[in-house]
């Protein structure tokens, strides 16, 4: 089980959340998709999270259902969210921490992925 914090105020992104060994599959159906707002089924169940692979060997973005951190906010003017239902997570962080930093990148748009990425420089993880 692990807790992912901001590396700035320490405030915690998540709950416990369990890690999974890889991605699960990606469902192409569109009758999986959310029938009221039109998205892509999450990428990663809630209650888990997956370890990206990274560059060079460091460390990924963590890759989780965005319920799971409801507290990153969107960025003021709704910058690096563009999309067509929603930010498509392409133009680097787009969610706040309450204090300011920006760990987190939302993917929510129609074509998919829904996932919310967290970034390795500005969390950390907590394993308890
Ligand atoms: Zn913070």
């Amino acid at each position: 089980m692990t807790v992912f914090s901001c590396c700035h105020c320490a405030y915690e992104l998540t709950p416990d959340l369990v890690a999974l060994p890889a991605v699960p599959e990606a469902s192409a159906d569109d009758r999986d998709r959310d029938r009221r707002a039109g998205l892509a089924p999450s990428t990663v169940p809630r209650g888990h999270y997956n370890l990206a692979p990274g560059d060079g060997g460091a460390r990924g973005p963590v890759v989780m259902h965005p319920e799971d951190a409801p507290a990153p906010r969107p960025l003021p003017g709704g910058a690096n969210a563009s999309g067509c239902c929603g930010p498509t997570g392409g133009e680097g962080p787009n969610r706040a921490c309450p204090c300011g930093v920006r760990p987190a990148t939302l993917a929510a748009d129609c074509p998919g992925p829904y996932e919310l990425r967290v970034g390795p420089v500005r969390s950390y993880a907590f394993d308890g």
